[in-house]
This record gives structure tokens, C-alpha cells and sequence, in this order.
């Protein structure tokens, strides 16, 4: 087993499992810091092997692979959080992983994680275990009258895995669509707007967080992050905090980010973690000293953190699909980011463009 009692040096490898345009960021991060960073993803034609040389191709959970990974690596951090537990598990007892099994453990379930982040004293949508259509019925009627949203507990991202119940017979039928899996009803929250907080712990307990800027969702997918958004100050710090309450009790090192509801009333509420860098955090790259990839990477690296304060208004906005055929007039717009990947297939992530002004 290696450890890392002291900071990974320049010219030292950073592991990065999987290879989409969050690896890819990392990537050219890490090089900027003179770290090398080794790419480990299940497919060969990702957009993250296009910025770096160290590479490995094979199922996640494949051990060769793994104890290569770990062998040639000084620390191993990943761009998704769906990696197969075992996996994880037969890794971090090769090789440092950050952020920890904890974090991935918590993360990787809703039910778990809500039950985590209500334990915390943070508030949450009410949340209810579903385990068969009766449960499902169950949790329905416990809802009051408000309407439900079933979710699968593992695997659900951009909405998949989702379906909107407003009855008990609904809440059944849902159960059933999405294949009896284990699921939780949440109530659904009548929230104003929402936000996250995108922040970093060390590997000292130091903590930075971002300002939470205020996210639009189109089916599902995130449209726009725009900062300062319609949090007040005091909100923002109570952000914030919440990032910090719930990266401690982690005992996390690396970039999380917390999805939040801000309800009619002002209350924030914890919607999901993410144990990664976050879309709603790419305007760092141009409005602040360090961004939320370099953050990342002098986390897992062990370095100190970098200044998270912002310089700059931001407006983030993502192209996706047919939209990155408007590169050109994109890139006048604003500082465009493209993905290199190939086909623009809709609902796919392919850049994302930042309009900058000068701080209000
Ligand atoms: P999630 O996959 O849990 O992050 O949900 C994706 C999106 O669905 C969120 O960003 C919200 O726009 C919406 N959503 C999820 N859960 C709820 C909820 N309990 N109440 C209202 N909207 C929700």
C-alpha cells in the first residue's frame, strides 16, 4: 500500500478514472501544476485522452488494470461517481484515493445520503424509502397531499431513473416502471430558484468554497449557472457552511459540490451531493484565481488550496448537441470550451461558453 504522508511532487502522476470532459479538465489542470495525470475510462475514444498521454483502457472493474493504475499513480481521483464499490475498495488499498470510500459510499446511495445530510441537522425534501408497490403506496399517503417524486436510489443522474407520482396508485406504477429497483419518494419542493455550492477540503481539514451561483435545469440538464445569482449574502455564507459541515463529516479531501433548493420561504435545501468537480462550477476556470480543477487536483495532490475568492461576474451556459454547430459565433461570445467529442447527440454535453464582467 502506498501513502501519502507528504505532497505528491511536480513531475508526480495523479490517476483520474473516467475520461469525459471532467477528467479532461482535471487533466489540463494537473499539467499546469507540472503534475502528470494518467487517464483510466472503459471506452478508447473519450475526450479526456485527447489532452494526455497516460492512458488505460478496461472495464472499471477490471484488477489488472486497477493495480496498474495504482502502481503507476501517486494518488487516484475519479470524474463520476457510479464506480463499482469493489472496485474502489480493491483500489484503496493499493493506492490513496480521494476523495475516500466514505464519501463514495454516502454519495452513491440517495437513501443513505439523504439520511446522511438530515443526521447533519440540514434540511432536505422529505424523503421515504421504497422497497415495493406498497411502500410505495405507503410513502405516498405520508407525503400529505404533496406531490412525489420517485427516484432510483443508485445510478440516477440528469433526471434519468425519475418519474413524478400524484397518487398513491402513480406511485406503485412508478415503482414498477423503473424496474422495482430500490427507490425513494421524495416530496416534491415548490422551490424559487435553485443553486449549489461548489467547495474544496484538503488534505490538512483546510476548507475554500466558491460563491453558489444560481443553476437553470432544462430537461434535467443544467442550462446555466449564473454568479452572483439571486442568493443574498447571508445565504450564500449559509451555503457555504452547509459544504463545510457536510465535507467534514466526510472527512473528504478533493472539489464536492451540493445541489440546493431555495425554497419560497429562503430555506436552503440539500437536493443531492456530487464527490467530484461539478458543472455548475466550470466559471471558476475563468472568474477566479484557482479554479475548481485546479482546487481538485492540489487536493488529491496534497498541495495547499488555491484562492477560491472571485474576481469576476460569471454567466456559465452549456452547448448542447446541435448547439456547438454555432461554435464560431460561441467563440466570439465569450471564453468557449469545447469537449472534443464527436458526435453531437442530443442531451450531450458538448462545451460550455462563459460571458465574464467585471464584479458588481
Ligand atoms: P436530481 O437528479 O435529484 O439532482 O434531480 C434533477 C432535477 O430534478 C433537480 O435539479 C430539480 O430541478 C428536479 N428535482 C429533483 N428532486 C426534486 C424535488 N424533490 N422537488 C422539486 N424538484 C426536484
Amino acid at each position: 500500500m502506498k501513502t501519502l504522508d507528504a505532497p505528491v511532487p511536480p513531475g508526480g502522476t495523479i490517476g483520474i478514472i473516467g475520461g469525459g470532459q471532467l477528467g479532461r479538465m482535471m487533466a489540463l489542470a494537473a499539467a499546469r501544476l507540472g503534475l502528470k495525470a494518467l487517464i483510466y475510462s472503459d471506452a478508447a475514444d473519450v475526450p479526456a485522452f485527447q489532452v494526455t498521454p497516460l492512458q488505460l483502457v478496461a472495464p472499471y472493474d477490471d484488477r489488472a488494470t486497477l493495480s496498474g493504475l495504482a502502481n503507476a499513480c501517486h494518488a487516484v481521483t475519479f470524474e463520476f461517481e457510479n464506480i463499482p464499490a469493489d472496485a474502489m475498495a480493491f483500489l484503496a488499498e493499493l493506492v490513496p484515493v480521494r476523495p475516500g470510500a466514505k464519501a463514495l459510499a454516502t454519495t452513491q446511495d440517495r437513501l443513505t445520503e439523504k439520511t446522511f445530510v438530515a443526521e447533519l441537522g440540514l434540511k432536505t425534501a422529505p424523503f421515504f424509502e421504497v422497497s415495493s408497490p406498497e411502500q410505495a403506496r405507503d410513502a405516498y399517503g405520508k407525503l400529505q397531499g404533496t406531490e412525489g417524486i420517485l427516484k432510483t436510489r443508485r445510478l440516477g443522474y440528469d433526471g434519468k431513473g425519475q418519474m413524478r407520482a400524484i397518487s398513491a396508485e402513480d406511485a406503485a406504477l412508478a415503482f414498477k416502471a423503473l424496474g422495482e429497483a430500490p427507490c425513494i419518494l421524495e416530496g416534491f419542493v415548490d422551490f424559487a430558484f435553485e443553486a449549489s455550492v461548489v467547495a474544496a477540503r484538503g488534505a490538512d481539514g483546510g476548507f475554500a468554497a466558491y460563491d453558489p451561483p444560481e443553476n437553470v435545469h432544462e430537461h434535467h440538464i443544467l442550462r446555466r449557472s449564473t454568479v452572483p445569482g439571486r442568493l443574498t449574502p447571508a445565504q450564500g455564507e449559509e451555503a457555504k457552511h452547509i459544504a463545510q459541515a457536510i465535507a467534514d463529516a466526510l472527512d473528504y479531501v478533493g472539489v464536492l459540490a451540493v445541489e440546493l433548493f431555495v425554497g419560497k420561504d429562503g430555506a436552503l435545501i440539500v437536493n443531492e451531493i456530487a464527490p467530484r468537480v461539478h458543472n455548475t462550477g466550470h466559471w471558476t476556470l475563468e472568474a477566479c484565481a484557482c479554479s475548481q480543477f485546479e482546487q481538485h487536483i492540489r487536493a488529491v495532490a496534497g498541495w495547499p488550496l488555491g484562492d477560491a475568492a472571485r474576481h469576476a461576474d460569471a454567466v456559465m451556459e452549456n452547448v448542447i448537441g446541435d448547439e456547438v454547430r454555432a461554435w464560431e459565433s460561441l467563440a466570439r461570445s465569450g471564453a468557449l470550451h469545447l469537449y472534443g467529442k464527436k458526435d453531437a447527440k442530443p442531451g450531450r454535453k458538448m462545451g460550455h461558453v462563459t460571458r465574464l464582467k467585471p464584479r458588481s
